[in-house]
């Protein structure tokens, strides 16, 4: 396993949709267990595998208190309530911003064994799960037309 390097604004692969996985080989196993290790590394509540160089719809999600998750071709079936948070990305740094977000979501997609899984989340669950699937579509938080930008020190705790 290794520690993999964050891809930063202005690379476009951040603004690449990324690709649908069509099954786990060795090389997906791979970059799932790096991702895992990577966000463990740098303190980061999710990662989207764009950011680590991969344009691949693969993301993982780690809330204290509710494990890793990780979910291979994720989408958000369902959407509940708005709410202001407060955001910010590794791969846009120094910066954070306000946003909205639902309140809750379904998601679907597939785990690390190619089961289907289908996760109700709410709360910074929830934020980290809308933040990393817009990843893979080339979104970022500071594409949603009413953040509010701002900009901080160096170092601050990120998504
Ligand atoms: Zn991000």
């Amino acid at each position: 396993m290794a520690v993999l390097p964050i891809y930063q604004l202005p690379n476009p692969i951040l603004r690449r949709k990324s690709k649908r996985v069509r099954s786990i080989d060795g090389s997906v196993r791979k970059l799932i267990g790096n991702m895992i290790e990577t966000m463990h590394y740098i303190h980061t509540a999710g990662l989207a595998a764009p950011q680590v160089g991969f344009p691949l719809r693969i993301i993982v999600v780690g809330i204290p208190e509710k494990g890793d998750i990780v979910l291979i071709n994720p989408e958000v079936v369902r959407r509940k309530g708005e709410c202001l948070v407060d955001e910010g990305c590794l791969s846009v740094p120094d910066y954070r911003g306000e946003i909205m977000r639902a309140e809750a979501v379904t998601v679907k997609g597939r785990d690390q064994n190619w089961k289907e899984i289908r996760i109700k989340a709410d709360g910074l669950l929830a934020q980290a799960l809308e933040h990393e699937i817009d990843h893979l579509k080339g979104i970022l938080y500071i594409d949603h037309p009413e953040t509010k930008i701002y900009k901080i020190e160096p170092e601050e705790a990120q998504f």
